[in-house]
């Protein structure tokens, strides 16, 4: 049986209920062991030959890497560090059933896009892992899967943790930006222009594929798999944007809910263009208009940027986006009217569809 129908399999078995950013199968297990009770033992690989075996390279930049109690990292003169952490739970955030080589990926690929948000420069991370057993048959392709990504941007893995338990991954990563240069989320202004690159909904659509709610053909779900599973952050958009973005967020929770973030962090309101983000989803013939919309508006799982720049900026930020080689659309203003609205192609405003996911809603 491939994977995709063991999701199948899976969904229908647990009857999931579906979130923008991935199923819940089970119940969450709360166990409390005392730490050392939890560590990894098996007969054929120890904790120390598995991190030896998987995760300890030799480091290039940072000082010191895997092996010590800490790691050491030499931020650059006159950098700020930014700092991030994503935790990412089997069963919530992805299918028990994904390869593992992709997962290795996106775990990072979470954690570099909340940097590629802020503008700043992979340098290093940590991985601390909690896994039932030592299955060298996952932890190959997993690590194969991490490193390769982290070879591409340059961000070392230089420690972490690993423990026995139910399957879970946190990722926290090391950049670096220009002291006070860092794009946040609160410094868009009312008159700006609103941006997103790449396209948005396409991981919502196979989310719905795997659910069963929704059959597409055979290329158009293996695209939408690979962004749901093997998203690409975009760490050079967000270093291009540095001087010319106002205010910038990753989208991992969908664009209305994100985009909620930079209005409330910025005190600012926005009007986006429905059409404009209709037609952000790259699959849009595959489903109806409705869908295309939600879809796009608040599907989740897309790590794009969201940011506002000013209109003066308008060419360099297309000059941004064609030297990363990462479309950007323009898909709205920044108001100093407080709230969100939906323009229609006449300018009326819609109902806007409820925000993103939450999840302790
Ligand atoms: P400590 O007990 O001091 O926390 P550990 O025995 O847990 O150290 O880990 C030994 C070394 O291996 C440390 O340098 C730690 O950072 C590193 N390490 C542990 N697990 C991982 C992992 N999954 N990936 C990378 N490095 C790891
Ligand atoms: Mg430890």
């Amino acid at each position: 049986m491939n994977s995709r129908n063991r999701s199948h399999v899976l969904t229908a078995q647990f009857a999931p209920r579906v979130s923008a950013r991935g199923f819940v199968l089970k119940p969450c297990c709360n166990h409390m062991f005392r730490r050392r009770a939890q560590r990894l033992c098996s007969p054929a690989m120890g904790e120390f030959d598995l991190i030896a075996r998987f995760f300890q390279r030799p480091v290039r930049r940072s000082p010191l890497g895997v092996g010590d109690d800490c790691a050491l990292l030499a931020p650059a003169t006159g950098m700020q560090l930014a700092v991030s952490t994503d935790l990412l739970i089997e069963g919530r955030h992805f299918l028990s059933t994904v390869d593992p080589e992709r997962l290795g990926h996106k775990c990072l690929a979470v954690n570099l896009s909340d940097l590629a948000a802020c503008g700043a420069r992979p340098l290093a991370f940590t991985l601390a892992l909690s896994l039932p057993q030592a299955d060298e048959a996952w932890l190959a392709p997993f690590s194969r899967g991490l490193l390769a990504l982290a070879d591409a941007h340059g961000c070392e893995l230089v420690g972490g943790d690993t423990t026995r338990g139910p399957l879970s991954i946190c990722i926290t990563v090391f950049g670096e930006v220009p002291a006070g240069q860092a794009l946040l989320r609160s410094g868009a202004r009312a008159g700006d222009d609103l941006w997103v690159s790449g396209t948005l909904g396409d991981a919502r659509l196979a989310l719905e594929v795997f659910r069963g709610t929704l059959l597409v053909d055979a290329a158009v779900f293996e695209a939408a798999r690979r962004r749901l599973e093997q998203p690409e952050p975009r760490v050079a958009l967000g270093l291009a944007l540095r001087g010319v973005a106002s205010a910038a967020i990753d989208v991992s929770d969908g664009l209305l809910g994100d985009l909620g973030h930079i209005l409330k962090r910025s005190q600012v309101g926005a009007s986006v263009d429905r059409e404009a983000v209709r037609a952000l989803l790259a699959a849009g013939s595959a489903v109806d208009a409705a869908r295309q919309l939600d879809f796009a508006l608040s599907g989740g799982d897309d790590y794009e940027l969201c940011f506002a720049a000013p209109p003066n900026a308008l060419a360099a930020v297309r000059a941004a986006g064609a030297a990363t080689g990462t479309p950007v659309t323009r898909i709205g203003r920044i108001d100093a009217q407080p709230g969100l609205r939906l323009l229609d192609a006449q300018g009326q405003a819609l109902p806007v569809p409820h925000a993103s996911f939450d999840h302790f809603a």
